[in-house]
């Protein structure tokens, strides 16, 4: 097992700040993986952690996917990451203490840092970080922030598949497509509904069977087994639920011609890129498609930007994907390595 010496020593972002929280018996890791176009910013994940160097590497992998993620979503933020690794999930007025304690900390680093929510946290969490630290966002409605991201996320995902169907069809008309949403959430939830009133034909997934029923019927379609989803057969699979399930195993079974859908971390491992490409398959960057809830957090948070803003800027998530599929074909890599070549020239320029 690593320890945190070894882990900081391969790292190649900025700067990580680490408490020892004796208070909850757990770790604070802050990472700071790239300042260079501006302050690093990136979600606060609460998870309990087999060791706090499992906690320590998930913060610093995370916050250098938040450098590339927020270089192409060309927001003039640089990439971070917080873990808050506990013993147990904390509630009450242990969960609130914690997380004036870490407000303490990102206050602390000036505005070098800014956060929102991640895996474990939600916006009444911003609201209480907010307590101690203007540097945070991603709080509710009624605090004056934008709320719940998933709803913007999804339509930057329905730009990308239509996107996706443009590049592979020549036209984005999803009339008659079928698109397989896998996660009938916060974003699936949304992403079925929008691709219903564009007259996609949706199948939904979800393990709560309930969920995936009451989302198919408002979006006109019908569910299908959670256990067998990837092998239906459909024109787009929209992975919105859980990461890594696209793997060496699960490749050869697809019997989509796309993959485009919010969950982070899509691929099993970076070579999967390569192994959807010879499959003939359609793969929207996991970072690219899915950044549209940070997109528009930060312009109506941060930017007071309007409405009609926040609107073009979540469309030009399919602009962007386009140009990725086109440097992919011209340069006849993978779309992972063209978003990553798109993601390195901004870093460079
Ligand atoms: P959510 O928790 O609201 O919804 C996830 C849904 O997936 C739940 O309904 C859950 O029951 C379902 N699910 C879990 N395991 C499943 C399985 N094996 N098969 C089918 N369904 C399963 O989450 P969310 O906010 O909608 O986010 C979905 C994904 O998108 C996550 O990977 C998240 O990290 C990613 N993401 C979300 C946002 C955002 O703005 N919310 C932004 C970027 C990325």
């Amino acid at each position: 097992m690593a320890t945190f010496e070894e882990l900081l020593g391969l790292w190649d972002g900025e700067q990580v700040v680490i408490r020892r929280d004796r208070e909850s018996g757990g770790w604070i890791f802050l990472c700071m993986h790239s300042t260079q176009l501006g302050p690093a910013a990136g979600g606060t994940r609460l998870k309990v952690y087999e060791t706090a160097a499992d906690g320590l590497r998930d913060a610093m992998r995370l916050s250098a996917g938040m450098t590339a993620k927020l270089a192409v979503a060309d927001l003039g933020l640089g990439g971070g990451k917080a873990v808050l690794a506990v013993p147990a999930i904390p509630q009450g007025d242990d969960r609130r203490a914690l997380l004036h304690r870490y407000g303490d900390m990102v206050e602390s680093l000036g505005g070098s840092f800014i956060t929102s929510s991640d895996i474990g946290t939600g916006e009444e969490d911003m609201d209480v970080i907010a307590e101690h630290t203007e540097h945070v966002f991603g709080r509710s409605q009624a605090s004056g922030g934008a709320g719940d991201p998933g709803p913007f996320t999804a339509v930057g995902v329905v730009h990308g598949i239509k996107a996706s169907v443009a590049h592979v069809h020549g036209s984005d008309d999803l009339t008659g497509r079928t698109v397989l949403v896998q996660g009938a959430g916060s974003v699936g939830g949304t992403v079925a509904e929008l691709l219903g009133r564009e007259g996609a034909s949706v199948l939904v997934a979800d393990v709560d069977e309930e969920r995936a029923a009451s989302v198919a019927a408002a979006a006109g379609g019908a569910t299908v087994d959670a256990s067998t989803a990837l092998e239906t057969e459909c024109d787009v699979y929209a992975p919105c639920a859980l990461g890594a399930t696209l793997s060496s195993e699960s490749i050869p079974t697809l019997r989509c011609r796309m993959v485009a859908g919010s969950a982070n971390n899509q691929l099993a491992k970076a070579e999967d890129a390569d192994l959807l490409s010879s499959a003939g398959i359609l793969y929207a960057p996991d970072y690219v498609i899915n950044a549209g809830g940070a997109i528009a957090i930060n312009y109506l948070e941060l930017n007071n930007r309007t409405q009609a803003e926040v609107d073009a800027a979540l469309a030009k998530i399919g602009a962007t994907l386009t140009e990725i599929y086109e440097r992919a074909d011209a340069e006849a890599i993978s779309t992972a390595a063209a978003a990553d070549a798109l993601a390195a020239s901004r870093l460079s320029s």
